[in-house]
Order: C-alpha cells, then sequence, then structure tokens
C-alpha cells in the first residue's frame, strides 16, 4: 500500500493566489472542484477525472452559509475535514481551500450575484435564495482558485445550470475564463444516488431511498419505449414514488434538459430532465436522469 499524501490545506484567498502563481510557474494547468466537504464518493470521481487532465488539483471545502435557506440545515451539515482529507489524497488531488465563512465575506454578504430565468422552477421555486448563494459562492471561490476547469456533479443539474449562465455572463475575467465540466451521477450499489445528506437518513429511511431512482428508471424506459406525453412520464413517476407513505414529494417533473421549461410532448431529438425531489423525514433528497429521445 502506498503511503497516504499529506494534503495542504490553505485557508486564505491570499495564499491561494500564492499557490496557483506558483503551479503555473511549474506549468500546470488547474483544475477545482467546490465541494461543502462530507467528500463520498461522487466528489471523488470528480477529483479522479480533474486529476487526469490537470497537474494541479484543488478542492475547496465550504459549506456556504448564504446557500441554505433560514430553516435549512445549516447548522448541522456533516464535516469532517480529517475524513476528507484522506478522500482527496486516495482520489489524487493536490489541495484544499478550506477559507472560513469571514475569509469568504469578509465585508458580509449584502450582495449577490442574481441569475434569471433557469433559477425560477424546481429547486429554486422551492428555495428562494439558494441559487444566489450558489451562484455567489461559485464566482467567489473561482476568483479565488482561478482554475483553467471546474468539475460539477449532473446529482445537482439544475446547479450546473445556473453555474454555466454566471460564467458566461461573468464580468471579471477570471471566472468568465472557467471551463465548466458536468460529471455522470455516482450511485450506491442499489441506484441511490450517493450524497453528503445521506448521513441523516434513519434504516427504515435509507432503505427505501432507492426507490426515487427505480421511480426515474421506468419514467426512462417509457420514453424509451415511446412515451412522449409530459402528463404521463411525470405519473409514471408519482405512481413509482408514490408506493413510498414516507415520501413527501416536492416535485417529480419532465422537463426540457437546456431550459427546465415543461413541454407538453417531446419531439425526436430533445432531451429531457426527469427531476424528482422528495422529503423522507427532516432529509431532502434530489435526483435526476436525462434522457434523450430517439425516433
Ligand atoms: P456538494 O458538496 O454537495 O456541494 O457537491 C459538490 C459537487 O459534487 C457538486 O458539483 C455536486 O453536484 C457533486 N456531486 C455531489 N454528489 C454527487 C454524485 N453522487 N455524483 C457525482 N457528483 C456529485
Amino acid at each position: 500500500m502506498t503511503p497516504k499524501r499529506d494534503i495542504p490545506v490553505i485557508t486564505t484567498v491570499a495564499e491561494m493566489h500564492q499557490w496557483v502563481a506558483n503551479e503555473r510557474s511549474l506549468g500546470h494547468t488547474i483544475g477545482c472542484i467546490p465541494t461543502m466537504g462530507y467528500l463520498h464518493d461522487g466528489h471523488a470521481s470528480l477529483i479522479r477525472e480533474a486529476s487526469t487532465r490537470h497537474g494541479a488539483v484543488v478542492i475547496s471545502i465550504f459549506v456556504n452559509p448564504t446557500q441554505f435557506g433560514p430553516s435549512e440545515d445549516f447548522e448541522r451539515y456533516p464535516r469532517d475535514l480529517d475524513r476528507d482529507l484522506a478522500v482527496v489524497a486516495e482520489a489524487g488531488g493536490s489541495v484544499v481551500f478550506a477559507p472560513t465563512v469571514d475569509e469568504m465575506y469578509p465585508n458580509g454578504a449584502q450582495s449577490s450575484i442574481h441569475v434569471s430565468g433557469v433559477t425560477e422552477m424546481l429547486e429554486g421555486a422551492l428555495r428562494p435564495t439558494h441559487f444566489d448563494g450558489v451562484a455567489t459562492v461559485v464566482s467567489h471561490l473561482f476568483e479565488a482558485m482561478q482554475p483553467d476547469e471546474a468539475f460539477f456533479g449532473q446529482k445537482d443539474l439544475q446547479q450546473t445550470l445556473v453555474i454555466r449562465r454566471m460564467v458566461e455572463e461573468s464580468a471579471i475575467d477570471t471566472v468568465r475564463r472557467v471551463k465548466i465540466s458536468i460529471m455522470p451521477t455516482q450511485r450506491e450499489t442499489d441506484g441511490l444516488a450517493r450524497s453528503s445528506r445521506n448521513v441523516y437518513l434513519s434504516d427504515e429511511d435509507r432503505a427505501v431511498a432507492p426507490v426515487i431512482h427505480r421511480a426515474l428508471a421506468h419514467a426512462a424506459k417509457a420514453i424509451m419505449h415511446g412515451e412522449r406525453s409530459k402528463v404521463l412520464i411525470e405519473l409514471s413517476m408519482f405512481a413509482t414514488l408514490k408506493s413510498v407513505e414516507r415520501f413527501s414529494i416536492d416535485y417529480a417533473v419532465a422537463v426540457d434538459a437546456s431550459t427546465l421549461l415543461p413541454k407538453d410532448t417531446f419531439d425526436v431529438g430533445d432531451e429531457i430532465a426527469l427531476c424528482v425531489a422528495v422529503r423522507i423525514g427532516r432529509t431532502r433528497l434530489i435526483d435526476n436522469e436525462l434522457v434523450r429521445v430517439t425516433a
């Protein structure tokens, strides 16, 4: 077994800039993975991919208060830096950027970046300030880490669309030049999407949670067998999810994958996003599947 590498932890933006300058002087390009920590194999898959493409890979670990609503789980969000450093070392990361809240928001957080359009539905409708927090922190993190490429998971599909739009429209050079890459969702063997929040699930809740993926897979199969009606695709997801009494369904929708807007009937060539959010106990789980409509 190879000995575990010690991963340096940088906590200030100034030090981060120095590290980036040094890596660039060595001829390295920089990949980054923004996270809220409590890393699992979903995060590790992003780190692994980044390390195949870049000489230097920085993972940010920052539980961002501005993306949590007042009644959400900011305080109890799981945190374990030592465990995270072991995951980063194993997956091939170079350094961790773990700033404090004051370092990220030195003047408080009275201003924010607002992306309109794609933030208005699904998660944005239920968590009204969430995407302002996400867009703002990712812009700040990109300024700090100055990456060439940043890696995100398809698991948070709407977030990827928000970030792409934020980057395209940013007036800040170090933000606008970042290439955004989206990686597939990593799942447990029973289909449950890996998530830091899965640790909240009781044994009973954990046992039924894979039904979310089953609902997505059934609907995807129906589309592949020729179903084109939005209503019928959504009914299929509801029917599967309703089999679990403990679920409270926030949404289960079939929408256009690039705009997240509804469409009554899908056509050949369309890419459909099947998106689900359920609450189970005090935990909220989201998942999605993309399906291309073929003839
Ligand atoms: P988080 O720490 O939850 O903010 O996630 C950090 C990044 O990891 C985001 O881009 C997520 O979409 C991504 N991610 C989270 N879970 C998974 C997963 N199961 N598979 C792939 N990527 C994931």
